[in-house]
Protein backbone atom coordinates (compact mmCIF):
# COMPACT_ATOMS: atom_id res chain seq x y z
CA UNK A 1 0.00 0.00 0.00
CA UNK A 2 1.47 3.02 -1.20
CA UNK A 3 1.81 6.47 1.29
CA UNK A 4 1.64 10.32 -0.12
CA UNK A 5 3.66 13.21 1.00
CA UNK A 6 3.14 16.29 -0.81
CA UNK A 7 5.29 18.95 -0.50
CA UNK A 8 4.32 22.81 -1.25
CA UNK A 9 6.07 26.00 -0.37
CA UNK A 10 5.23 29.26 1.11
CA UNK A 11 6.17 32.36 0.83
CA UNK A 12 8.55 32.52 -1.95
CA UNK A 13 9.88 29.99 -4.74
CA UNK A 14 13.20 29.09 -5.29
CA UNK A 15 13.59 28.60 -1.81
CA UNK A 16 15.00 24.53 -2.16
CA UNK A 17 11.43 22.37 -2.07
CA UNK A 18 12.91 19.86 -4.94
CA UNK A 19 16.07 19.28 -3.01
CA UNK A 20 13.48 19.32 0.29
CA UNK A 21 11.88 16.40 -1.37
CA UNK A 22 14.69 14.59 -2.60
CA UNK A 23 16.06 14.45 0.95
CA UNK A 24 13.29 13.24 2.48
CA UNK A 25 12.74 10.75 -0.33
CA UNK A 26 16.73 9.78 0.77
CA UNK A 27 16.12 9.56 4.08
CA UNK A 28 12.96 7.18 4.23
CA UNK A 29 14.65 5.22 1.77
CA UNK A 30 17.75 4.96 4.03
CA UNK A 31 14.79 3.79 6.55
CA UNK A 32 14.27 0.25 3.86
CA UNK A 33 11.29 1.77 1.88
CA UNK A 34 10.76 1.96 -1.60
CA UNK A 35 10.42 5.52 -2.55
CA UNK A 36 9.47 7.41 -5.80
CA UNK A 37 9.10 10.98 -6.21
CA UNK A 38 6.72 13.16 -8.50
CA UNK A 39 7.26 16.72 -9.80
CA UNK A 40 4.20 19.05 -10.09
CA UNK A 41 4.72 22.10 -12.49
CA UNK A 42 1.99 24.15 -13.10
CA UNK A 43 2.69 25.87 -16.48
CA UNK A 44 0.99 24.90 -19.67
CA UNK A 45 4.13 23.83 -21.33
CA UNK A 46 3.38 20.00 -22.11
CA UNK A 47 6.84 19.23 -21.16
CA UNK A 48 10.04 21.36 -20.52
CA UNK A 49 11.68 20.64 -23.28
CA UNK A 50 10.31 23.98 -25.14
CA UNK A 51 11.52 26.29 -22.30
CA UNK A 52 14.70 28.40 -22.96
CA UNK A 53 17.08 27.24 -20.11
CA UNK A 54 17.86 30.82 -18.64
CA UNK A 55 14.53 30.85 -17.95
CA UNK A 56 13.33 27.64 -16.81
CA UNK A 57 17.26 25.81 -15.64
CA UNK A 58 17.81 22.52 -17.49
CA UNK A 59 15.78 20.44 -18.90
CA UNK A 60 16.66 16.74 -17.74
CA UNK A 61 15.97 13.50 -19.56
CA UNK A 62 14.99 10.27 -18.39
CA UNK A 63 15.83 6.78 -19.36
CA UNK A 64 12.30 6.58 -21.05
CA UNK A 65 12.82 10.01 -22.83
CA UNK A 66 10.70 12.64 -21.33
CA UNK A 67 11.67 16.01 -21.04
CA UNK A 68 11.23 17.71 -17.67
CA UNK A 69 11.95 19.35 -15.22
CA UNK A 70 15.64 19.53 -13.40
CA UNK A 71 14.54 18.65 -9.67
CA UNK A 72 13.67 15.10 -11.51
CA UNK A 73 17.51 15.21 -11.15
CA UNK A 74 17.29 16.21 -7.91
CA UNK A 75 15.29 12.86 -7.56
CA UNK A 76 17.22 10.89 -9.08
CA UNK A 77 20.64 11.64 -7.99
CA UNK A 78 19.30 11.99 -4.17
CA UNK A 79 17.31 8.67 -3.96
CA UNK A 80 19.44 6.70 -6.29
CA UNK A 81 16.66 5.25 -8.67
CA UNK A 82 15.29 5.99 -12.17
CA UNK A 83 12.35 8.07 -12.49
CA UNK A 84 10.02 8.03 -15.47
CA UNK A 85 7.04 9.76 -17.33
CA UNK A 86 4.31 9.54 -14.96
CA UNK A 87 6.41 10.75 -12.46
CA UNK A 88 6.28 14.58 -13.98
CA UNK A 89 3.10 16.60 -14.52
CA UNK A 90 2.22 19.68 -15.48
CA UNK A 91 -1.60 21.67 -16.25
CA UNK A 92 -0.72 21.13 -20.02
CA UNK A 93 -0.18 17.69 -19.64
CA UNK A 94 -2.82 17.14 -17.61
CA UNK A 95 -5.14 18.92 -19.72
CA UNK A 96 -3.88 17.18 -22.95
CA UNK A 97 -4.93 13.88 -20.82
CA UNK A 98 -8.22 14.68 -19.72
CA UNK A 99 -8.86 16.01 -23.69
CA UNK A 100 -7.74 12.87 -24.97
CA UNK A 101 -9.34 10.75 -23.31
CA UNK A 102 -13.01 12.80 -24.01
CA UNK A 103 -12.04 12.57 -27.91
CA UNK A 104 -11.69 9.11 -26.99
CA UNK A 105 -15.23 8.77 -24.94
CA UNK A 106 -13.66 7.71 -22.09
CA UNK A 107 -16.15 9.61 -20.50
CA UNK A 108 -19.08 7.24 -21.29
CA UNK A 109 -21.11 10.62 -22.37
CA UNK A 110 -21.12 12.70 -18.99
CA UNK A 111 -19.72 16.30 -18.40
CA UNK A 112 -16.11 16.79 -18.43
CA UNK A 113 -15.45 19.41 -15.82
CA UNK A 114 -12.76 21.27 -14.32
CA UNK A 115 -13.33 20.29 -10.65
CA UNK A 116 -13.46 17.03 -10.38
CA UNK A 117 -11.78 15.94 -13.13
CA UNK A 118 -8.70 17.42 -13.29
CA UNK A 119 -7.83 16.45 -9.95
CA UNK A 120 -8.97 12.94 -10.68
CA UNK A 121 -6.66 12.80 -13.24
CA UNK A 122 -3.78 13.90 -11.19
CA UNK A 123 -4.71 11.54 -8.81
CA UNK A 124 -4.72 8.76 -11.14
CA UNK A 125 -1.32 9.31 -12.68
CA UNK A 126 0.13 9.59 -9.07
CA UNK A 127 -0.88 6.27 -8.79
CA UNK A 128 0.16 4.99 -12.01
CA UNK A 129 3.83 6.07 -11.17
CA UNK A 130 3.55 4.95 -7.41
CA UNK A 131 2.51 1.44 -8.84
CA UNK A 132 4.86 1.32 -11.68
CA UNK A 133 7.61 0.79 -8.98
CA UNK A 134 6.00 -0.56 -6.02
CA UNK A 135 6.63 2.55 -4.19
CA UNK A 136 5.75 2.67 -0.42
CA UNK A 137 6.11 6.03 -0.31
CA UNK A 138 5.49 8.28 -2.99
CA UNK A 139 6.74 12.06 -2.28
CA UNK A 140 4.47 14.69 -4.49
CA UNK A 141 6.12 18.15 -5.29
CA UNK A 142 3.73 21.00 -6.16
CA UNK A 143 5.62 23.69 -7.94
CA UNK A 144 4.96 27.39 -6.98
CA UNK A 145 4.01 28.76 -3.92
CA UNK A 146 0.73 28.38 -1.86
CA UNK A 147 -2.14 31.20 -2.75
CA UNK A 148 -1.12 31.21 -6.29
CA UNK A 149 -4.24 30.62 -8.58
CA UNK A 150 -1.57 28.18 -11.07
CA UNK A 151 -1.33 25.55 -8.85
CA UNK A 152 -4.79 25.42 -6.97
CA UNK A 153 -6.04 22.43 -9.17
CA UNK A 154 -3.18 20.53 -7.81
CA UNK A 155 -3.23 21.30 -4.31
CA UNK A 156 -7.61 20.51 -4.64
CA UNK A 157 -6.25 16.98 -5.50
CA UNK A 158 -3.70 16.72 -2.81
CA UNK A 159 -6.90 17.29 -0.35
CA UNK A 160 -9.10 14.93 -2.55
CA UNK A 161 -6.78 12.42 -1.96
CA UNK A 162 -6.40 12.65 1.43
CA UNK A 163 -10.53 12.57 1.57
CA UNK A 164 -10.24 8.83 0.05
CA UNK A 165 -6.94 8.02 2.22
CA UNK A 166 -7.34 10.03 5.47
CA UNK A 167 -4.45 7.86 7.16
CA UNK A 168 -2.04 7.85 4.04
CA UNK A 169 -1.54 11.27 3.07
CA UNK A 170 0.65 13.96 4.60
CA UNK A 171 1.46 17.47 4.40
CA UNK A 172 5.04 19.00 4.17
CA UNK A 173 4.98 23.00 4.26
CA UNK A 174 8.84 23.94 3.08
CA UNK A 175 8.54 27.57 4.09
CA UNK A 176 10.85 30.88 4.26
CA UNK A 177 11.60 32.92 6.93
CA UNK A 178 13.20 36.10 5.97
CA UNK A 179 16.00 38.16 8.31
CA UNK A 180 15.53 41.05 7.38
CA UNK A 181 18.86 42.81 7.87
CA UNK A 182 17.21 46.35 9.38
CA UNK A 183 15.85 43.85 12.26
CA UNK A 184 18.20 41.62 12.84
CA UNK A 185 15.87 39.01 13.57
CA UNK A 186 14.09 35.62 12.30
CA UNK A 187 10.80 36.55 11.35
CA UNK A 188 7.27 34.10 10.95
CA UNK A 189 4.69 35.91 10.06
CA UNK A 190 4.76 34.75 6.42
CA UNK A 191 5.17 31.10 7.00
CA UNK A 192 2.13 31.92 9.11
CA UNK A 193 0.10 33.47 6.53
CA UNK A 194 1.35 30.72 4.06
CA UNK A 195 -0.31 27.83 6.34
CA UNK A 196 -3.73 30.41 7.06
CA UNK A 197 -3.43 30.11 2.37
CA UNK A 198 -2.81 26.51 2.84
CA UNK A 199 -5.59 25.93 5.63
CA UNK A 200 -8.19 27.80 3.15
CA UNK A 201 -7.79 25.13 0.42
CA UNK A 202 -8.83 22.88 2.68
CA UNK A 203 -5.43 21.50 3.84
CA UNK A 204 -3.79 21.37 7.25
CA UNK A 205 -0.13 20.84 7.00
CA UNK A 206 1.76 18.26 9.39
CA UNK A 207 5.13 19.38 9.02
CA UNK A 208 6.63 22.68 8.38
CA UNK A 209 10.42 22.94 7.28
CA UNK A 210 11.73 25.65 8.14
CA UNK A 211 14.28 27.28 5.12
CA UNK A 212 16.25 30.18 6.87
CA UNK A 213 20.24 30.90 7.00
CA UNK A 214 19.99 29.68 10.41
CA UNK A 215 18.22 27.00 12.25
CA UNK A 216 15.31 28.31 13.98
CA UNK A 217 15.95 28.88 17.75
CA UNK A 218 12.78 27.36 20.29
CA UNK A 219 10.86 31.06 20.54
CA UNK A 220 9.93 31.21 16.58
CA UNK A 221 9.10 26.91 16.79
CA UNK A 222 6.61 28.23 19.62
CA UNK A 223 5.32 31.00 17.33
CA UNK A 224 4.65 28.70 14.17
CA UNK A 225 3.60 25.83 16.72
CA UNK A 226 1.27 28.62 18.41
CA UNK A 227 -0.30 30.06 14.96
CA UNK A 228 -0.14 27.53 12.71
CA UNK A 229 -1.08 24.13 14.77
CA UNK A 230 1.76 21.93 13.72
CA UNK A 231 3.49 20.37 16.74
CA UNK A 232 6.98 21.69 18.05
CA UNK A 233 8.79 18.25 16.80
CA UNK A 234 7.09 18.77 13.57
CA UNK A 235 8.91 22.12 12.43
CA UNK A 236 12.69 21.15 11.38
CA UNK A 237 15.15 23.40 10.53
CA UNK A 238 16.08 23.45 7.62
CA UNK A 239 19.08 26.18 7.45
CA UNK A 240 21.69 27.20 4.36
CA UNK A 241 24.28 24.26 3.58
CA UNK A 242 27.19 24.60 2.09
CA UNK A 243 26.73 21.72 0.05
CA UNK A 244 23.29 19.88 -0.97
CA UNK A 245 24.24 16.40 0.49
CA UNK A 246 24.17 17.79 3.57
CA UNK A 247 20.54 18.34 3.51
CA UNK A 248 19.19 15.04 4.67
CA UNK A 249 21.81 15.11 7.36
CA UNK A 250 20.86 18.09 8.91
CA UNK A 251 16.94 16.37 8.70
CA UNK A 252 17.99 13.65 10.72
CA UNK A 253 19.65 15.90 13.16
CA UNK A 254 16.30 16.73 14.32
CA UNK A 255 14.37 12.96 13.81
CA UNK A 256 12.28 14.01 10.16
CA UNK A 257 12.37 10.76 9.50
CA UNK A 258 10.97 8.89 12.41
CA UNK A 259 8.43 11.78 12.90
CA UNK A 260 7.13 10.91 9.10
CA UNK A 261 7.15 7.25 10.06
CA UNK A 262 5.58 7.25 13.28
CA UNK A 263 2.73 9.79 11.59
CA UNK A 264 1.83 6.73 9.17
CA UNK A 265 2.21 3.91 12.41
CA UNK A 266 5.52 2.73 10.97
CA UNK A 267 8.95 2.16 12.06
CA UNK A 268 12.04 2.79 10.33
CA UNK A 269 13.08 -1.05 8.86
CA UNK A 270 16.88 -0.54 8.69
CA UNK A 271 19.33 2.23 9.40
CA UNK A 272 21.75 2.93 6.11
CA UNK A 273 22.76 6.58 5.75
CA UNK A 274 25.99 5.63 6.99
CA UNK A 275 27.84 6.08 3.34
CA UNK A 276 26.01 9.28 2.57
CA UNK A 277 26.86 10.88 6.47
CA UNK A 278 30.78 9.58 4.89
CA UNK A 279 30.66 11.29 1.66
CA UNK A 280 29.25 14.50 3.72
CA UNK A 281 31.83 14.04 6.29
CA UNK A 282 34.64 14.46 3.55
CA UNK A 283 33.46 17.22 2.29
CA UNK A 284 33.40 19.37 4.70
CA UNK A 285 37.14 18.41 5.50
CA UNK A 286 38.15 20.93 2.77
CA UNK A 287 39.41 18.46 0.26
CA UNK A 288 41.77 19.73 -2.32
CA UNK A 289 40.45 21.61 -5.26
CA UNK A 290 40.48 20.60 -8.89
CA UNK A 291 40.10 23.51 -10.98
CA UNK A 292 37.10 22.52 -14.05
CA UNK A 293 36.22 25.34 -16.70
CA UNK A 294 32.76 24.71 -18.27
CA UNK A 295 32.62 26.89 -21.28
CA UNK A 296 28.69 27.97 -22.23
CA UNK A 297 26.71 30.86 -22.73
CA UNK A 298 23.17 30.02 -20.66
CA UNK A 299 24.12 31.37 -17.60
CA UNK A 300 24.03 35.24 -17.64
CA UNK A 301 20.92 36.98 -16.41
CA UNK A 302 21.43 40.65 -15.98
CA UNK A 303 23.75 41.14 -13.21
CA UNK A 304 23.75 37.19 -12.00
CA UNK A 305 25.42 34.10 -13.14
CA UNK A 306 22.63 31.31 -12.79
CA UNK A 307 23.81 27.93 -12.52
CA UNK A 308 20.48 25.90 -13.13
CA UNK A 309 20.86 25.55 -16.87
CA UNK A 310 23.37 23.06 -16.27
CA UNK A 311 22.88 22.05 -12.92
CA UNK A 312 23.61 18.41 -14.15
CA UNK A 313 26.92 18.95 -15.43
CA UNK A 314 28.07 20.08 -12.00
CA UNK A 315 26.72 17.47 -9.64
CA UNK A 316 28.22 14.98 -11.92
CA UNK A 317 31.98 17.09 -11.92
CA UNK A 318 31.54 17.20 -8.45
CA UNK A 319 30.27 13.28 -7.91
CA UNK A 320 33.83 12.34 -9.76
CA UNK A 321 35.61 14.69 -7.90
CA UNK A 322 34.34 13.40 -4.53
CA UNK A 323 35.16 9.98 -5.58
CA UNK A 324 39.04 11.07 -5.76
CA UNK A 325 38.29 12.76 -2.53
CA UNK A 326 38.76 16.57 -4.59
CA UNK A 327 36.85 19.75 -4.19
CA UNK A 328 35.20 20.71 -7.89
CA UNK A 329 36.49 24.39 -8.21
CA UNK A 330 34.23 25.39 -11.14
CA UNK A 331 34.31 28.33 -13.64
CA UNK A 332 31.87 30.18 -15.60
CA UNK A 333 33.47 30.52 -19.30
CA UNK A 334 31.30 32.56 -21.52
CA UNK A 335 32.51 31.34 -25.29
CA UNK A 336 31.58 34.36 -26.72
CA UNK A 337 34.18 36.21 -24.50
CA UNK A 338 36.83 34.37 -26.91
CA UNK A 339 34.85 34.93 -30.38
CA UNK A 340 35.69 38.72 -29.46
CA UNK A 341 38.86 38.36 -28.57
CA UNK A 342 41.35 35.30 -29.08
CA UNK A 343 44.03 36.07 -26.57
CA UNK A 344 42.37 34.99 -23.53
CA UNK A 345 41.90 31.40 -24.93
CA UNK A 346 45.75 31.36 -23.17
CA UNK A 347 43.94 31.95 -19.77
CA UNK A 348 42.38 28.09 -20.22
CA UNK A 349 46.01 27.12 -19.20
CA UNK A 350 45.35 27.35 -15.26
CA UNK A 351 42.54 24.80 -15.58
CA UNK A 352 43.02 21.06 -14.96
CA UNK A 353 40.53 19.96 -17.42
CA UNK A 354 37.11 21.70 -19.39
CA UNK A 355 34.21 21.05 -20.45
CA UNK A 356 32.07 22.14 -23.28
CA UNK A 357 28.34 20.88 -22.57
CA UNK A 358 25.20 20.63 -24.71
CA UNK A 359 23.34 23.26 -26.30
CA UNK A 360 21.37 24.59 -29.29
CA UNK A 361 21.82 27.21 -32.18
CA UNK A 362 24.75 29.13 -33.50
CA UNK A 363 25.61 31.62 -30.72
CA UNK A 364 28.88 31.47 -29.43
CA UNK A 365 30.14 27.97 -31.32
CA UNK A 366 32.61 29.86 -32.85
CA UNK A 367 33.83 30.67 -29.09
CA UNK A 368 33.45 26.99 -28.19
CA UNK A 369 35.45 25.51 -31.34
CA UNK A 370 38.18 27.29 -30.31
CA UNK A 371 38.29 26.32 -26.81
CA UNK A 372 38.16 22.56 -28.47
CA UNK A 373 41.23 23.26 -30.23
CA UNK A 374 43.05 24.81 -27.32
CA UNK A 375 42.47 22.05 -25.14
CA UNK A 376 43.22 19.26 -28.16
CA UNK A 377 46.53 21.07 -29.05
CA UNK A 378 47.44 21.78 -25.44
CA UNK A 379 46.72 18.62 -23.96
CA UNK A 380 44.21 20.05 -21.47
CA UNK A 381 41.35 17.34 -20.23
CA UNK A 382 38.76 18.18 -21.95
CA UNK A 383 34.80 16.47 -21.96
CA UNK A 384 32.55 17.43 -24.63
CA UNK A 385 28.79 16.67 -24.08
CA UNK A 386 26.61 16.51 -27.10
CA UNK A 387 26.68 19.97 -28.72
CA UNK A 388 30.55 19.46 -27.34
CA UNK A 389 31.08 16.63 -29.26
CA UNK A 390 29.23 17.76 -32.45
CA UNK A 391 32.22 20.84 -32.06
CA UNK A 392 34.77 18.66 -31.28
CA UNK A 393 34.20 17.13 -34.80
CA UNK A 394 33.68 20.06 -36.69
CA UNK A 395 36.93 21.43 -35.19
CA UNK A 396 39.10 18.15 -35.91
CA UNK A 397 37.68 18.24 -39.32
CA UNK A 398 38.54 21.92 -39.71
CA UNK A 399 41.69 21.79 -38.54
CA UNK A 400 43.38 18.12 -38.64
CA UNK A 401 41.40 16.88 -42.24
CA UNK A 402 41.43 20.33 -43.76
CA UNK A 403 37.89 20.88 -44.12
CA UNK A 404 38.06 24.35 -43.59
CA UNK A 405 34.29 24.94 -44.01
CA UNK A 406 33.37 22.10 -41.75
CA UNK A 407 30.10 22.76 -40.12
CA UNK A 408 27.02 21.48 -38.78
CA UNK A 409 23.64 22.36 -40.96
CA UNK A 410 21.70 23.56 -37.24
CA UNK A 411 23.87 26.19 -37.79
CA UNK A 412 22.30 27.95 -40.84
CA UNK A 413 25.43 28.90 -42.21
CA UNK A 414 26.39 28.14 -46.09
CA UNK A 415 29.22 24.95 -46.13
CA UNK A 416 30.25 21.81 -48.33
CA UNK A 417 31.10 20.17 -45.47
CA UNK A 418 28.48 19.21 -42.86
CA UNK A 419 30.59 16.65 -40.75
CA UNK A 420 27.30 17.44 -38.37
CA UNK A 421 23.67 16.92 -39.80
CA UNK A 422 20.76 16.69 -39.20
CA UNK A 423 19.16 13.31 -39.06
CA UNK A 424 17.04 12.15 -41.71
CA UNK A 425 13.59 11.23 -39.51
CA UNK A 426 14.19 14.43 -37.88
CA UNK A 427 14.02 16.74 -40.94
CA UNK A 428 10.07 15.54 -41.40
CA UNK A 429 9.41 16.64 -38.15
CA UNK A 430 11.64 20.25 -38.30
CA UNK A 431 9.69 20.60 -41.84
CA UNK A 432 6.09 20.37 -40.24
CA UNK A 433 7.60 22.13 -37.49
CA UNK A 434 6.42 19.21 -34.75
CA UNK A 435 9.31 20.84 -32.07
CA UNK A 436 7.81 19.78 -28.75
CA UNK A 437 9.06 16.41 -27.64
CA UNK A 438 10.29 15.06 -30.83
CA UNK A 439 14.08 14.82 -30.43
CA UNK A 440 16.41 11.70 -30.43
CA UNK A 441 15.16 11.53 -26.38
CA UNK A 442 16.10 8.95 -23.57
CA UNK A 443 18.09 6.36 -23.62
CA UNK A 444 19.98 4.23 -26.29
CA UNK A 445 22.14 1.65 -26.43
CA UNK A 446 26.00 1.78 -27.54
CA UNK A 447 28.87 -0.56 -28.18
CA UNK A 448 32.55 0.56 -27.26
CA UNK A 449 35.43 -0.40 -28.63
CA UNK A 450 37.71 -2.80 -27.23
CA UNK A 451 40.54 -0.69 -25.90
CA UNK A 452 39.29 2.61 -25.79
CA UNK A 453 39.62 4.97 -23.19
CA UNK A 454 35.35 4.64 -22.76
CA UNK A 455 35.77 1.09 -22.41
CA UNK A 456 38.08 1.29 -19.86
CA UNK A 457 36.04 3.74 -18.22
CA UNK A 458 33.52 1.64 -17.96
CA UNK A 459 34.93 -1.72 -18.11
CA UNK A 460 32.81 -2.98 -20.15
CA UNK A 461 31.44 -2.88 -23.85
CA UNK A 462 27.97 -2.47 -23.91
CA UNK A 463 25.90 0.61 -22.15
CA UNK A 464 23.18 2.24 -22.57
CA UNK A 465 22.94 6.24 -22.11
CA UNK A 466 20.37 9.29 -22.27
CA UNK A 467 20.09 11.19 -25.41
CA UNK A 468 18.31 14.95 -26.65
CA UNK A 469 19.69 16.10 -30.21
CA UNK A 470 18.32 16.18 -33.89
CA UNK A 471 21.78 16.30 -35.10
CA UNK A 472 24.42 13.64 -35.27
CA UNK A 473 28.25 13.00 -36.72
CA UNK A 474 27.47 12.64 -40.70
CA UNK A 475 28.74 8.70 -41.39
CA UNK A 476 30.05 10.23 -44.72
CA UNK A 477 32.95 11.80 -42.95
CA UNK A 478 33.55 8.90 -40.62
CA UNK A 479 36.52 7.62 -43.26
CA UNK A 480 38.24 11.15 -43.31
CA UNK A 481 37.89 11.73 -39.39
CA UNK A 482 39.33 8.11 -38.54
CA UNK A 483 41.84 8.15 -40.78
CA UNK A 484 43.42 11.42 -39.42
CA UNK A 485 43.25 9.93 -36.26
CA UNK A 486 39.91 10.63 -34.52
CA UNK A 487 38.20 7.39 -33.05
CA UNK A 488 35.22 6.54 -33.27
CA UNK A 489 34.47 4.72 -29.53
CA UNK A 490 31.16 4.38 -29.31
CA UNK A 491 28.54 3.70 -31.81
CA UNK A 492 25.01 2.82 -31.45
CA UNK A 493 24.66 -0.46 -33.62
CA UNK A 494 20.63 0.20 -34.69
CA UNK A 495 20.85 3.10 -36.44
CA UNK A 496 24.80 3.22 -37.46
CA UNK A 497 25.15 6.48 -35.47
CA UNK A 498 28.42 7.49 -33.76
CA UNK A 499 28.00 8.08 -29.58
CA UNK A 500 31.29 8.61 -28.46
CA UNK A 501 34.93 10.30 -30.37
CA UNK A 502 38.12 9.89 -28.79
CA UNK A 503 41.54 11.75 -29.61
CA UNK A 504 44.39 9.38 -28.69
CA UNK A 505 48.07 10.42 -27.32
CA UNK A 506 46.09 13.39 -25.27
CA UNK A 507 45.43 13.04 -21.58
CA UNK A 508 41.77 12.79 -22.22
CA UNK A 509 40.14 13.83 -24.86
CA UNK A 510 36.53 12.20 -24.91
CA UNK A 511 33.23 13.81 -25.92
CA UNK A 512 29.74 11.95 -26.11
CA UNK A 513 26.72 12.63 -28.30
CA UNK A 514 24.71 11.63 -25.21
CA UNK A 515 24.26 13.09 -22.05
CA UNK A 516 26.44 11.03 -19.14
CA UNK A 517 26.02 13.64 -16.80
CA UNK A 518 22.09 12.79 -16.37
CA UNK A 519 22.98 9.18 -15.21
CA UNK A 520 25.99 10.23 -11.97
CA UNK A 521 25.08 9.62 -8.80
CA UNK A 522 26.95 11.06 -5.83
CA UNK A 523 28.10 7.78 -4.50
CA UNK A 524 28.36 6.28 -8.16
CA UNK A 525 29.95 9.13 -10.15
CA UNK A 526 29.27 8.26 -13.83
CA UNK A 527 32.77 6.60 -15.73
CA UNK A 528 33.41 9.36 -17.84
CA UNK A 529 33.11 12.06 -15.57
CA UNK A 530 35.50 10.07 -13.16
CA UNK A 531 38.37 9.16 -15.71
CA UNK A 532 37.90 13.14 -16.75
CA UNK A 533 38.18 13.94 -13.27
CA UNK A 534 40.81 11.41 -12.61
CA UNK A 535 42.95 13.11 -15.92
CA UNK A 536 42.17 16.45 -14.34
CA UNK A 537 43.72 16.01 -10.80
CA UNK A 538 47.16 14.66 -12.55
CA UNK A 539 47.57 17.78 -14.62
N1 LIG B 1 21.84 21.28 -30.84
C1 LIG B 1 22.39 19.97 -30.96
C2 LIG B 1 21.40 18.98 -31.52
O1 LIG B 1 20.22 19.22 -31.50
C3 LIG B 1 22.92 19.48 -29.62
C4 LIG B 1 21.86 19.27 -28.60
C5 LIG B 1 22.40 19.19 -27.20
O2 LIG B 1 23.53 19.61 -26.93
N2 LIG B 1 21.59 18.71 -26.27
O3 LIG B 1 21.78 17.93 -31.98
Amino acid sequence: MARYIFVAGGVMSGIGKGIATASIGRILKSKGFKVTAIKIDPYINVDAGTMNPIEHGEVFVTDDGIECDQDVGNYERFLDENIYTDNYLTTGRVYQSVINKERNLEYNGKCVEVVPDIPNEVIATIQRAGKKVKADFILIEIGGTVGEYQNMLFLEAARMLKIAHPRDVLFILVSYMPIPGIMGEMKTKPTQYAVRTLNSAGIQPDMILARALVPLDEPRKKKLFNFCNVEIQDIISAPDVKSIYEVPINFEKENMGNRILKKFGLKSRVSDLKEWEKLVKMIQNSPLPVKIGIVGKYFESGHFTLMDSYISVIEAIKHAAFFFHRKAKITWISSEDFEKNPKKLSKLKKFDGIIVPGGFGSRGVEGKIKVIEYCRKNKIPFLGLCLGMQLAVIEFARNVCGLKDASSSEFKKPSENFVIDVMPEQKVLLKEKRYGGTMRLGAYDCNLKYGTVSYKSYGKNSISERHRHRYELNNRYRDILEKNGMQMAGVNQEKDLVEIIEIPKHPFFVASQFHPEFKSRPLKPHPLFREFINAATKR
